[in-house]
């Protein structure tokens, strides 16, 4: 046995960017704890941090390609895999043109330094416009209106919350997911800084989640009614006359628009629709406007729902005319060492609308079609239907809406390829799966969280075990398939490109790069560099062609009476009279974590919340099973009788269902849950954006 060793990175499952110290002994790993001189983290990590050795030691996971044959699976060599593969995928396009393949990439992917960086060269490889991603069940309402006010998708207001006196937390649990599109490690912490330096947190939320738990004040809210009362705190704003745009005076156009639209969302209108009394909706909107610094951040509650474009424009509306945009304390741009934006010239037309999609007409926005529409486009006959499709770290059949209607539709596919390392309920319709390696045998560095983060830092992770000789790097087999796709030889120059010298270049051209900021450098300081608190950017940042911020873009504008329209239908469907939302735990990040002995060990956490009073109503006690039916499918639950939840309003965690149809993930097989997007209605989006609506599918509920 060697000695004890110490290995610095980042932990790389969820977006806080947690730094993590691990002591290992030859390929062992003795313990993973936060690494106290992170200068972000500061010693913080979660309890998930551990799946990173799961991953690694995980006795199910693949390290050669398997493909699937009329007696089972078997071993193939990487090169008959890739010959297979090649052959299949330009035959298809051949016979039914270069769209009839598919792209679905995976929330890992973002987590990933290789995939970031050699994803495009591979998309590009495979000539079709036919991509998803799981961007389109979570954050596209962001980027769009990013891309709408500011210029570029990129480009989204932070909260600033290390300098915010009163945080207005819409449809967001960051207290357990700990941020999103706010990478911020230990929110709790920061969040009790806020409340030490005599600030106010207020939550709103159908569920009294953890967070609504160490909040000063907790609001319930009828779910998709958040736009309502966005605007009518927006409405609050211009009658009180308090309209204070501060530096961004005249960088702004729309402002007249806005106020005349406002005008018709007076809180004492929208009140008994969103569920908050009128008087308590003026008392918030001005404890914002007294607030030296306020900031509004809303998130999977008022994302992943039918109005989630909407509710992502009014936030940053909200912030803006406070008076809280752009300044220490409100919603900021960061200013990343690798920046995403840093080629996006000002006036950019981005790809929004570009085409819509072949059966629902749903647009296409960020060089990808919503995922909700991905079963249609393979199952509905005619020129331009899907007949091949190709995931990338992506368990869609659990983690998109009716994932068992995904399930039918990949099994009628004519060929199907999966990069993954788990033989899962997606890769399972699959005929070669190509298993790429795990967290920490990669080398890391966050190239899209840095854009969301709370405070400019920068990180580089080595890997900390080399990958065995007949194992491939994910980033390896996207390289491999564009280059055989594209006829490159595979001697070609352009083949011994690493991750490690795009990111070098980019580091050096980046903001930081004259003060010698360099992969060296990074590698030089092991537990990261910090570059300090965001700060106001808002002229140099801004790529809208006339440098300014619009307040009122027209596709909004275009929405209004969509959102009109539920103050004049009635309050409950007859029958699917409860509305579903969903839930994240401390212990999983969507569906790539349930395999971890540690994170899944305990209390079956898959369980349906419901309110006192409708399980009186109903007879429901506690831990008695349930059935819960949509217009689409239905599942079997155990009950949790609580008053965390709003009457009316159910609610269950995303991710869970696995080891459906024989599949053998062992430790998943001990806990495996139920899936909730076997009841999630992919019919159901948000249409201006095409985001998956998941929160307010209309259920019903009996005992079992
Ligand atoms: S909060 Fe996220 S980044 Fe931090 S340790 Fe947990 S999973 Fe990892």
């Amino acid at each position: 046995m060697s000695e004890i060793k110490t290995h610095y990175r980042n932990c790389n499952i969820c977006e806080a960017m947690c730094g993590l110290e691990i002591k290992y002994q030859d390929k062992e790993i003795i313990s993973i704890k936060g690494d106290q001189q992170d200068p972000f983290s500061q010693g913080y990590n979660c309890p998930k941090a551990t799946a990173l050795e799961d991953f690694y030691t995980d006795k199910d996971r693949l390290k050669t390609p398997i493909k699937r044959t009329a007696t089972g699976w078997e071993d193939i060599s990487w090169d008959e895999a890739f010959s297979e593969i090649i052959d299949k995928f330009k035959g298809i396009q051949q016979q039914y043109g270069k769209n009839a393949l598919a792209i679905y990439l995976g929330n890992p992917n973002a987590h990933s330094l290789g995939n970031a960086l050699f994803l495009r060269p591979f998309m590009k490889s495979l000539g079709t416009i036919n991509r998803f991603s799981s961007a389109s069940t979570d954050q596209i309402p962001h980027h769009v209106a990013a891309n709408f006010m500011f210029g570029a998708g990129m480009l989204i207001p932070i909260p600033d919350i290390d300098r915010t006196d009163f945080m207005l937390i819409i449809g967001g649990n960051p207290v357990v997911s700990n941020g999103s599109m706010m990478t911020a490690p230990n929110v709790i912490g920061r969040m009790k800084a806020i409340q030490k330096r005599g600030g106010k947190i207020v939550v709103v939320d159908p569920r009294r989640t953890r967070t609504a738990k160490i909040a000063d004040q907790h609001l319930f809210i009828r779910p998709e009614k958040d736009a309502l009362l966005l605007f009518a705190m927006i409405h609050c704003v211009f009658a009180r006359g308090k309209v204070n745009l501060r530096h961004i005076e005249t960088m702004v156009t729309g402002l007249d628009e806005l106020e005349k639209l406002a005008k018709t969302y007076p809180p004492e209108k929208v009140a008994e629709f969103v569920g908050i009394k009128a008087s308590t909706i003026h008392t918030l909107a001005d404890d914002m406007m007294a607030a030296d610094a306020a900031i509004c951040y809303s998130r999977m509650g008022a994302s992943t729902q039918t109005f989630g474009g909407l509710c992502q424009w009014l936030t940053n509306v909200l912030n803006i005319i406070t008076g809280n945009f752009d300044r220490a304390g409100g919603a900021m741009f960061p200013q990343p060492a690798f920046d995403l934006l840093r080629n996006q010239k000002k006036g950019y037309k981005s790809s929004f609308g570009q085409y819509h999609s072949r059966v629902r007409k749903l647009p296409f926005f960020n060089g990808e079609f919503p995922v909700a529409t991905l079963a249609e486009e393979i199952q509905t006959a005619g020129e331009g239907q899907i007949k091949s499709l190709i995931t990338v770290a992506g368990n869609p059949v659990l983690s998109a809406p009716s994932g068992h209607k995904l399930a039918e539709a990949f099994d009628s596919l004519d060929y199907m390829v999966a990069i993954d390392i788990y033989l899962n309920e997606t890769t399972q319709y699959a005929n070669i799966i190509l298993p790429g390696t795990t967290g920490i045998e990669n080398s890391h560095f966050d190239i899209f969280f840095n854009n969301f983060s709370v405070r400019n830092t920068v990180k580089y992770s080595a890997p900390l075990f080399e990958k065995e000789p007949q194992q491939r790097a994910d980033w390896q087999i996207l390289q491999e398939i564009a280059a055989r796709m594209t006829n490159t030889p595979l001697d070609d120059p352009m083949l011994k490109i690493t991750p490690e010298m795009l990111l070098d270049s980019e580091l050096k051209k980046g903001a930081y790069g004259k003060q010698g900021m360099s992969l060296q450098k990074l590698i030089d300081n092991p537990h990261g560099i910090d570059l300090g608190p965001l700060m106001p950017c808002i002229e140099a940042r801004i790529k809208t062609a006339n440098g300014k911020v619009d307040l009122a873009p027209q596709l909004y504008i275009d929405d209004l009476p969509r959102l009109n329209s539920v103050m004049t239908q009635p309050a409950r469907d007859q029958q699917y009279p409860f509305d579903l939302i969903g839930r994240r735990l401390v212990k999983s990040h969507n569906t790539w974590t349930q395999n971890s002995a540690r994170l899944v060990k305990g209390k079956n956490p898959c369980t349906l919340e419901i309110h006192p009073e409708d399980a009186k109503l109903l007879g429901i006690t506690k831990g008695q099973r349930l059935k819960v039916s949509s217009l689409v499918g239905e599942i079997e639950i155990e009950a949790v009788i609580t008053d965390d939840i709003q009457q009316g309003v159910v609610s269950m965690p995303q991710g869970w269902g696995h080891n459906q149809k024989g599949i053998k993930m062992s430790v998943a097989a001990t806990q495996p849950g139920v899936s909730i997007n076997d009841i999630t209605d992919a019919d159901r989006v948000d249409l201006l954006t095409g985001n998956a609506a998941f929160n307010g599918t209309p259920v019903a509920i009996e005992i079992a």
